[in-house]
Protein backbone atom coordinates (compact mmCIF):
# COMPACT_ATOMS: atom_id res chain seq x y z
CA UNK A 1 0.00 0.00 0.00
CA UNK A 2 1.70 2.89 -1.38
CA UNK A 3 0.66 4.34 -4.24
CA UNK A 4 -2.78 5.55 -5.03
CA UNK A 5 -5.52 3.68 -7.37
CA UNK A 6 -5.64 3.43 -10.74
CA UNK A 7 -8.93 6.13 -11.73
CA UNK A 8 -10.59 4.88 -14.41
CA UNK A 9 -12.56 7.36 -15.94
CA UNK A 10 -10.06 9.77 -17.07
CA UNK A 11 -10.94 13.80 -16.71
CA UNK A 12 -11.57 13.74 -20.38
CA UNK A 13 -14.46 11.21 -20.14
CA UNK A 14 -16.10 12.57 -17.40
CA UNK A 15 -16.47 15.50 -18.83
CA UNK A 16 -18.52 13.67 -21.42
CA UNK A 17 -20.66 12.04 -18.78
CA UNK A 18 -24.47 13.12 -18.13
CA UNK A 19 -24.47 15.91 -15.27
CA UNK A 20 -25.34 13.22 -12.49
CA UNK A 21 -23.10 10.96 -13.09
CA UNK A 22 -21.00 13.72 -12.87
CA UNK A 23 -21.47 14.77 -9.76
CA UNK A 24 -21.20 10.79 -8.43
CA UNK A 25 -17.81 10.33 -10.28
CA UNK A 26 -16.65 13.75 -10.78
CA UNK A 27 -13.06 15.30 -8.71
CA UNK A 28 -12.39 12.45 -7.18
CA UNK A 29 -8.80 12.10 -5.71
CA UNK A 30 -8.73 8.45 -4.17
CA UNK A 31 -6.00 7.86 -1.36
CA UNK A 32 -3.76 4.96 -1.30
CA UNK A 33 -6.55 3.48 0.93
CA UNK A 34 -8.52 2.83 -2.27
CA UNK A 35 -11.45 4.17 -0.15
CA UNK A 36 -15.13 4.42 -2.19
CA UNK A 37 -16.24 7.17 -0.76
CA UNK A 38 -14.42 10.49 -0.79
CA UNK A 39 -12.01 10.59 1.98
CA UNK A 40 -11.96 13.48 4.82
CA UNK A 41 -8.72 15.09 4.95
CA UNK A 42 -9.54 17.26 8.73
CA UNK A 43 -5.92 18.34 8.51
CA UNK A 44 -4.08 22.05 8.45
CA UNK A 45 -1.36 21.19 7.08
CA UNK A 46 0.64 19.02 4.68
CA UNK A 47 4.14 17.79 5.27
CA UNK A 48 7.28 17.47 2.65
CA UNK A 49 9.74 15.26 1.99
CA UNK A 50 12.69 17.49 1.73
CA UNK A 51 13.34 21.01 1.90
CA UNK A 52 13.57 21.17 -1.88
CA UNK A 53 10.15 20.28 -2.26
CA UNK A 54 8.78 22.31 0.13
CA UNK A 55 10.44 25.10 -2.03
CA UNK A 56 9.31 23.63 -5.21
CA UNK A 57 6.06 23.74 -3.48
CA UNK A 58 5.50 27.44 -2.62
CA UNK A 59 7.09 28.03 -5.81
CA UNK A 60 4.62 26.31 -7.94
CA UNK A 61 6.45 24.01 -9.46
CA UNK A 62 5.26 21.07 -7.30
CA UNK A 63 1.48 20.60 -7.24
CA UNK A 64 0.87 19.48 -4.19
CA UNK A 65 -0.85 20.92 -0.99
CA UNK A 66 0.63 23.58 1.28
CA UNK A 67 -1.85 24.74 4.04
CA UNK A 68 -5.82 24.15 4.47
CA UNK A 69 -6.25 28.08 4.23
CA UNK A 70 -4.86 27.96 0.83
CA UNK A 71 -6.26 24.37 -0.60
CA UNK A 72 -7.83 20.60 0.89
CA UNK A 73 -7.85 17.51 -1.04
CA UNK A 74 -11.66 17.34 0.16
CA UNK A 75 -12.31 20.86 -0.39
CA UNK A 76 -10.60 20.44 -4.22
CA UNK A 77 -12.96 17.61 -5.26
CA UNK A 78 -15.72 19.84 -3.97
CA UNK A 79 -14.88 22.63 -6.05
CA UNK A 80 -13.78 20.16 -9.01
CA UNK A 81 -17.20 18.05 -8.65
CA UNK A 82 -18.61 21.57 -8.85
CA UNK A 83 -17.16 22.85 -11.47
CA UNK A 84 -17.85 20.07 -13.63
CA UNK A 85 -21.58 20.56 -13.23
CA UNK A 86 -21.39 24.30 -14.16
CA UNK A 87 -19.29 24.10 -16.51
CA UNK A 88 -16.93 26.89 -14.82
CA UNK A 89 -13.25 26.62 -15.35
CA UNK A 90 -12.65 26.87 -11.74
CA UNK A 91 -14.43 26.82 -8.18
CA UNK A 92 -13.59 27.61 -5.02
CA UNK A 93 -15.70 27.12 -1.87
CA UNK A 94 -15.63 29.50 1.19
CA UNK A 95 -16.84 29.38 4.21
CA UNK A 96 -20.46 30.09 3.58
CA UNK A 97 -22.31 31.86 0.55
CA UNK A 98 -21.56 35.53 2.27
CA UNK A 99 -18.11 35.00 2.78
CA UNK A 100 -18.33 33.86 -1.11
CA UNK A 101 -20.41 37.41 -1.86
CA UNK A 102 -17.98 39.23 -0.12
CA UNK A 103 -14.60 37.90 -1.61
CA UNK A 104 -16.22 37.54 -5.20
CA UNK A 105 -16.82 41.53 -4.91
CA UNK A 106 -13.77 42.79 -2.87
CA UNK A 107 -11.18 40.44 -4.74
CA UNK A 108 -11.96 43.03 -7.83
CA UNK A 109 -12.56 46.08 -6.75
CA UNK A 110 -10.90 49.31 -5.93
CA UNK A 111 -11.62 52.72 -4.29
CA UNK A 112 -13.15 54.82 -7.52
CA UNK A 113 -14.66 52.09 -9.08
CA UNK A 114 -18.90 51.52 -9.67
CA UNK A 115 -21.09 48.48 -9.17
CA UNK A 116 -24.81 48.06 -10.70
CA UNK A 117 -26.98 46.11 -8.67
CA UNK A 118 -30.08 44.99 -8.83
CA UNK A 119 -32.20 45.88 -5.73
CA UNK A 120 -34.22 42.52 -5.23
CA UNK A 121 -31.12 41.16 -3.14
CA UNK A 122 -30.76 38.39 -0.51
CA UNK A 123 -30.74 41.13 2.59
CA UNK A 124 -26.78 40.62 3.45
CA UNK A 125 -25.46 41.23 -0.26
CA UNK A 126 -27.84 44.73 -0.01
CA UNK A 127 -25.25 45.29 2.95
CA UNK A 128 -21.97 44.27 1.25
CA UNK A 129 -23.41 46.35 -1.63
CA UNK A 130 -25.16 49.47 -0.24
CA UNK A 131 -22.87 50.04 3.23
CA UNK A 132 -19.90 47.95 2.97
CA UNK A 133 -18.51 48.66 -0.77
CA UNK A 134 -19.14 52.80 0.07
CA UNK A 135 -16.88 52.63 3.01
CA UNK A 136 -13.99 51.89 0.60
CA UNK A 137 -14.84 54.32 -1.42
CA UNK A 138 -16.87 52.09 -4.24
CA UNK A 139 -19.70 53.46 -5.59
CA UNK A 140 -22.98 51.52 -6.32
CA UNK A 141 -26.45 51.94 -8.15
CA UNK A 142 -29.73 50.24 -7.36
CA UNK A 143 -31.95 49.09 -9.89
CA UNK A 144 -35.07 47.49 -10.81
CA UNK A 145 -33.35 44.14 -11.94
CA UNK A 146 -36.21 43.15 -14.44
CA UNK A 147 -35.93 46.93 -16.37
CA UNK A 148 -32.94 46.36 -18.66
CA UNK A 149 -32.74 50.21 -19.63
CA UNK A 150 -32.00 51.11 -15.74
CA UNK A 151 -29.15 48.25 -16.19
CA UNK A 152 -27.93 50.43 -18.78
CA UNK A 153 -28.90 53.96 -17.99
CA UNK A 154 -26.51 52.95 -14.38
CA UNK A 155 -23.67 52.77 -16.14
CA UNK A 156 -20.86 54.82 -15.68
CA UNK A 157 -17.17 55.18 -16.97
CA UNK A 158 -16.30 53.75 -13.37
CA UNK A 159 -18.79 50.63 -13.88
CA UNK A 160 -16.88 47.47 -13.18
CA UNK A 161 -18.94 45.05 -11.75
CA UNK A 162 -22.89 44.26 -12.08
CA UNK A 163 -24.77 42.06 -9.61
CA UNK A 164 -28.11 40.27 -9.48
CA UNK A 165 -29.98 37.16 -8.44
CA UNK A 166 -32.52 35.67 -9.99
CA UNK A 167 -35.23 34.15 -9.42
CA UNK A 168 -35.37 36.52 -6.44
CA UNK A 169 -36.13 36.34 -2.59
CA UNK A 170 -39.04 36.28 -1.84
CA UNK A 171 -40.85 37.46 -4.82
CA UNK A 172 -39.40 34.71 -7.26
CA UNK A 173 -39.11 37.99 -10.32
CA UNK A 174 -36.69 36.73 -12.90
CA UNK A 175 -34.07 38.89 -14.44
CA UNK A 176 -32.68 37.93 -17.73
CA UNK A 177 -29.44 36.79 -17.34
CA UNK A 178 -28.43 36.90 -20.66
CA UNK A 179 -29.71 40.67 -21.43
CA UNK A 180 -27.50 41.91 -18.73
CA UNK A 181 -24.32 40.01 -19.44
CA UNK A 182 -24.56 42.02 -22.62
CA UNK A 183 -25.16 45.06 -21.24
CA UNK A 184 -22.21 44.77 -18.40
CA UNK A 185 -19.77 43.52 -21.11
CA UNK A 186 -20.57 45.96 -23.62
CA UNK A 187 -19.81 48.68 -20.36
CA UNK A 188 -16.47 46.34 -20.05
CA UNK A 189 -17.77 44.94 -16.60
CA UNK A 190 -18.12 41.48 -15.38
CA UNK A 191 -21.30 40.05 -14.47
CA UNK A 192 -21.84 38.18 -10.88
CA UNK A 193 -24.80 35.92 -10.47
CA UNK A 194 -26.00 34.73 -6.91
CA UNK A 195 -27.87 31.48 -8.39
CA UNK A 196 -28.85 30.06 -5.33
CA UNK A 197 -32.75 30.28 -5.79
CA UNK A 198 -32.57 28.51 -9.11
CA UNK A 199 -29.37 25.75 -7.85
CA UNK A 200 -26.65 25.35 -10.29
CA UNK A 201 -29.48 22.02 -11.56
CA UNK A 202 -31.68 24.27 -13.03
CA UNK A 203 -30.12 27.69 -14.08
CA UNK A 204 -26.55 27.77 -15.74
CA UNK A 205 -25.40 31.61 -15.41
CA UNK A 206 -22.22 30.97 -16.88
CA UNK A 207 -23.66 29.69 -20.34
CA UNK A 208 -25.86 32.97 -20.25
CA UNK A 209 -23.15 35.30 -20.57
CA UNK A 210 -22.05 35.48 -16.53
CA UNK A 211 -18.66 35.75 -15.30
CA UNK A 212 -18.92 34.75 -12.03
CA UNK A 213 -21.38 32.50 -10.50
CA UNK A 214 -21.78 32.20 -6.50
CA UNK A 215 -23.80 29.84 -4.17
CA UNK A 216 -24.63 29.52 -0.69
CA UNK A 217 -23.91 25.79 -0.69
CA UNK A 218 -26.11 25.81 2.10
CA UNK A 219 -28.90 25.57 0.44
CA UNK A 220 -29.46 22.86 -1.72
CA UNK A 221 -25.90 22.03 -2.48
CA UNK A 222 -26.25 20.68 1.71
CA UNK A 223 -29.79 20.00 0.92
CA UNK A 224 -30.20 18.25 4.62
CA UNK A 225 -29.42 21.88 6.67
CA UNK A 226 -26.32 20.91 8.52
CA UNK A 227 -23.20 22.81 7.15
CA UNK A 228 -22.83 26.36 5.94
CA UNK A 229 -20.35 26.60 2.90
CA UNK A 230 -20.28 29.35 -0.60
CA UNK A 231 -18.78 28.45 -3.77
CA UNK A 232 -17.38 30.93 -6.07
CA UNK A 233 -17.37 30.03 -9.64
CA UNK A 234 -14.96 31.67 -12.45
CA UNK A 235 -12.53 31.44 -14.90
CA UNK A 236 -8.72 30.32 -14.75
CA UNK A 237 -7.52 34.27 -15.38
CA UNK A 238 -10.11 35.80 -12.89
CA UNK A 239 -9.01 33.36 -10.56
CA UNK A 240 -5.52 34.28 -11.39
CA UNK A 241 -5.63 37.74 -11.75
CA UNK A 242 -8.17 38.39 -8.86
CA UNK A 243 -9.63 35.56 -6.40
CA UNK A 244 -7.01 33.39 -5.72
CA UNK A 245 -4.52 35.70 -3.73
CA UNK A 246 -7.46 37.12 -2.04
CA UNK A 247 -8.63 34.06 -0.85
CA UNK A 248 -5.65 32.71 0.36
CA UNK A 249 -4.32 36.01 2.20
CA UNK A 250 -7.67 36.97 3.54
CA UNK A 251 -8.71 33.48 4.89
CA UNK A 252 -12.45 32.69 4.00
CA UNK A 253 -11.65 28.71 3.61
CA UNK A 254 -14.32 26.60 4.41
CA UNK A 255 -13.76 23.56 7.45
CA UNK A 256 -13.20 20.51 5.30
CA UNK A 257 -15.52 18.53 7.04
CA UNK A 258 -17.87 21.10 5.70
CA UNK A 259 -16.85 20.94 2.20
CA UNK A 260 -17.39 16.82 2.56
CA UNK A 261 -20.78 16.97 3.68
CA UNK A 262 -21.03 19.64 0.72
CA UNK A 263 -19.10 17.22 -1.57
CA UNK A 264 -21.68 14.20 -0.66
CA UNK A 265 -24.87 16.35 -1.06
CA UNK A 266 -23.48 17.08 -4.54
CA UNK A 267 -24.25 13.06 -5.31
CA UNK A 268 -28.10 13.64 -4.29
CA UNK A 269 -28.16 17.43 -5.57
CA UNK A 270 -30.66 16.25 -8.71
CA UNK A 271 -32.79 13.43 -7.31
CA UNK A 272 -33.66 16.20 -4.48
CA UNK A 273 -33.87 18.89 -6.63
CA UNK A 274 -36.08 16.79 -9.05
CA UNK A 275 -38.33 16.01 -6.03
CA UNK A 276 -38.64 18.91 -4.26
CA UNK A 277 -39.78 21.06 -7.46
CA UNK A 278 -42.09 18.31 -8.54
CA UNK A 279 -43.80 18.78 -5.35
CA UNK A 280 -43.55 22.43 -5.84
CA UNK A 281 -45.65 22.80 -9.18
CA UNK A 282 -47.83 20.63 -7.56
CA UNK A 283 -48.42 22.73 -3.98
CA UNK A 284 -48.19 25.74 -6.79
CA UNK A 285 -51.11 24.30 -8.76
CA UNK A 286 -53.16 23.21 -5.79
CA UNK A 287 -52.37 26.88 -3.51
CA UNK A 288 -54.00 28.42 -7.10
CA UNK A 289 -57.38 26.97 -5.91
CA UNK A 290 -57.64 27.73 -2.68
CA UNK A 291 -60.12 30.25 -1.16
CA UNK A 292 -58.28 32.04 1.05
CA UNK A 293 -55.08 32.28 -1.15
CA UNK A 294 -54.24 35.50 -3.23
CA UNK A 295 -51.99 35.42 -5.94
CA UNK A 296 -49.32 32.35 -6.11
CA UNK A 297 -45.97 33.46 -7.59
CA UNK A 298 -43.80 30.16 -9.15
CA UNK A 299 -42.04 31.41 -12.09
CA UNK A 300 -42.87 27.94 -14.42
CA UNK A 301 -46.85 28.94 -14.06
CA UNK A 302 -48.15 30.31 -16.87
CA UNK A 303 -49.41 33.03 -15.01
CA UNK A 304 -46.00 34.47 -13.91
CA UNK A 305 -45.38 37.33 -15.90
CA UNK A 306 -42.16 35.99 -16.84
CA UNK A 307 -42.98 32.96 -17.87
CA UNK A 308 -41.71 32.85 -21.18
CA UNK A 309 -38.02 34.19 -19.86
CA UNK A 310 -38.47 31.44 -16.83
CA UNK A 311 -38.46 28.85 -19.36
CA UNK A 312 -35.78 30.53 -21.77
CA UNK A 313 -32.82 30.53 -18.77
CA UNK A 314 -34.25 27.94 -16.67
CA UNK A 315 -34.42 24.60 -16.87
CA UNK A 316 -37.89 23.92 -14.25
CA UNK A 317 -39.61 26.71 -11.84
CA UNK A 318 -37.51 25.63 -8.69
CA UNK A 319 -38.30 24.32 -5.82
CA UNK A 320 -39.92 27.86 -3.69
CA UNK A 321 -43.15 29.17 -3.87
CA UNK A 322 -44.98 32.21 -2.90
CA UNK A 323 -47.90 33.31 -2.04
CA UNK A 324 -50.29 35.53 -0.69
CA UNK A 325 -52.77 34.75 2.60
CA UNK A 326 -55.73 36.68 3.05
CA UNK A 327 -55.76 39.57 5.96
CA UNK A 328 -52.44 40.51 5.80
CA UNK A 329 -49.89 39.85 8.57
CA UNK A 330 -52.63 38.46 10.85
CA UNK A 331 -53.87 36.10 8.42
CA UNK A 332 -50.05 35.16 7.65
CA UNK A 333 -49.61 34.67 11.17
CA UNK A 334 -52.34 32.59 11.60
CA UNK A 335 -51.06 30.33 8.41
CA UNK A 336 -48.16 30.14 9.85
CA UNK A 337 -48.72 29.21 13.41
CA UNK A 338 -50.86 26.42 12.57
CA UNK A 339 -48.79 24.68 10.07
CA UNK A 340 -47.28 20.80 11.87
CA UNK A 341 -45.75 19.59 8.96
CA UNK A 342 -43.85 22.58 7.51
CA UNK A 343 -42.34 24.42 9.96
CA UNK A 344 -41.35 28.42 10.63
CA UNK A 345 -37.69 29.41 9.44
CA UNK A 346 -35.90 31.73 7.53
CA UNK A 347 -33.93 29.06 5.91
CA UNK A 348 -34.30 27.29 2.27
CA UNK A 349 -33.36 24.67 0.37
CA UNK A 350 -33.82 21.94 3.17
CA UNK A 351 -35.20 18.20 3.11
CA UNK A 352 -37.86 19.62 5.60
CA UNK A 353 -40.08 22.29 3.89
CA UNK A 354 -39.86 25.63 5.15
CA UNK A 355 -42.00 28.76 5.73
CA UNK A 356 -41.22 32.30 6.49
CA UNK A 357 -43.01 35.42 6.58
CA UNK A 358 -40.48 38.09 4.63
CA UNK A 359 -42.36 41.38 5.94
CA UNK A 360 -41.24 40.56 9.37
CA UNK A 361 -37.97 38.48 9.12
CA UNK A 362 -35.51 38.53 6.33
CA UNK A 363 -37.03 41.94 4.85
CA UNK A 364 -38.08 43.59 8.15
CA UNK A 365 -35.13 46.42 8.12
CA UNK A 366 -36.48 47.54 4.90
CA UNK A 367 -39.62 50.54 5.21
CA UNK A 368 -42.62 49.26 4.12
CA UNK A 369 -42.58 51.60 1.17
CA UNK A 370 -39.24 49.65 0.02
CA UNK A 371 -41.17 46.34 0.66
CA UNK A 372 -43.89 48.12 -1.29
CA UNK A 373 -41.60 48.83 -4.28
CA UNK A 374 -39.97 44.82 -3.94
CA UNK A 375 -43.41 43.87 -4.39
CA UNK A 376 -43.30 42.33 -0.61
CA UNK A 377 -47.08 42.04 0.84
CA UNK A 378 -48.08 41.97 4.53
CA UNK A 379 -49.87 38.56 3.49
CA UNK A 380 -46.67 37.43 1.69
CA UNK A 381 -45.47 33.74 2.73
CA UNK A 382 -42.33 32.33 0.87
CA UNK A 383 -42.51 28.68 0.95
CA UNK A 384 -39.34 26.32 0.49
CA UNK A 385 -40.76 22.86 -0.63
CA UNK A 386 -39.00 20.11 1.21
CA UNK A 387 -38.91 16.01 0.43
CA UNK A 388 -41.83 15.02 2.38
CA UNK A 389 -44.60 13.76 0.49
CA UNK A 390 -46.70 16.36 -0.99
CA UNK A 391 -49.60 15.26 -0.05
CA UNK A 392 -48.70 15.20 3.46
CA UNK A 393 -47.70 19.18 2.71
CA UNK A 394 -51.08 19.98 0.83
CA UNK A 395 -53.37 18.34 3.97
CA UNK A 396 -50.66 20.60 6.73
CA UNK A 397 -51.27 23.50 4.11
CA UNK A 398 -55.07 23.27 3.86
CA UNK A 399 -55.60 22.60 7.59
CA UNK A 400 -53.69 25.72 8.59
CA UNK A 401 -55.70 27.40 5.87
CA UNK A 402 -58.61 27.04 7.70
CA UNK A 403 -57.34 29.29 10.96
CA UNK A 404 -57.66 32.13 8.64
C1 LIG B 1 -28.56 32.17 2.01
C2 LIG B 1 -28.22 33.04 0.89
C3 LIG B 1 -27.00 33.74 0.87
C4 LIG B 1 -26.01 33.68 2.01
O1 LIG B 1 -25.55 32.40 2.25
P1 LIG B 1 -24.96 31.92 3.68
O2 LIG B 1 -24.48 30.54 3.39
O3 LIG B 1 -26.10 31.96 4.64
O4 LIG B 1 -23.89 32.87 4.05
C5 LIG B 1 -26.74 34.54 -0.22
N1 LIG B 1 -27.61 34.67 -1.24
C6 LIG B 1 -28.79 34.01 -1.25
C7 LIG B 1 -29.72 34.18 -2.40
C8 LIG B 1 -29.14 33.17 -0.19
O5 LIG B 1 -30.30 32.53 -0.20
Amino acid sequence: MSEAPTEKLTAAEIAELRPDTRLVHGGILRSPFAETSEALFLTQGYVYDTAEQAEARFKGDDPGFIYTRYSNPTTAMFEARLALLEGAEVARATASGMAAVTSAMLCQLKAGDHVVAARALFGSCRYVVEELLPRFGVTTTLVDGTDLAAWQAAVTPETRVFFLESPTNPTLELVDIAAVAKIAHAAGARLVVDNVFATPMLQSPIALGADIVVYSATKHIDGQGRCLAGVILCSQQFLTDHLQTFLRQTGPSVSPFNAWVMLKGLETLPLRVERSQASAVALADRLAGEAKIGKVIYPYRADHPQYELAKRQMRGGGTLVTFEVDGGKAGAFRFLNQLKVVRISNNLGDAKSLVTHPATTTHQRFAPEARAEMGISDGMVRLSVGLEHVDDLTDDIRRALKAV
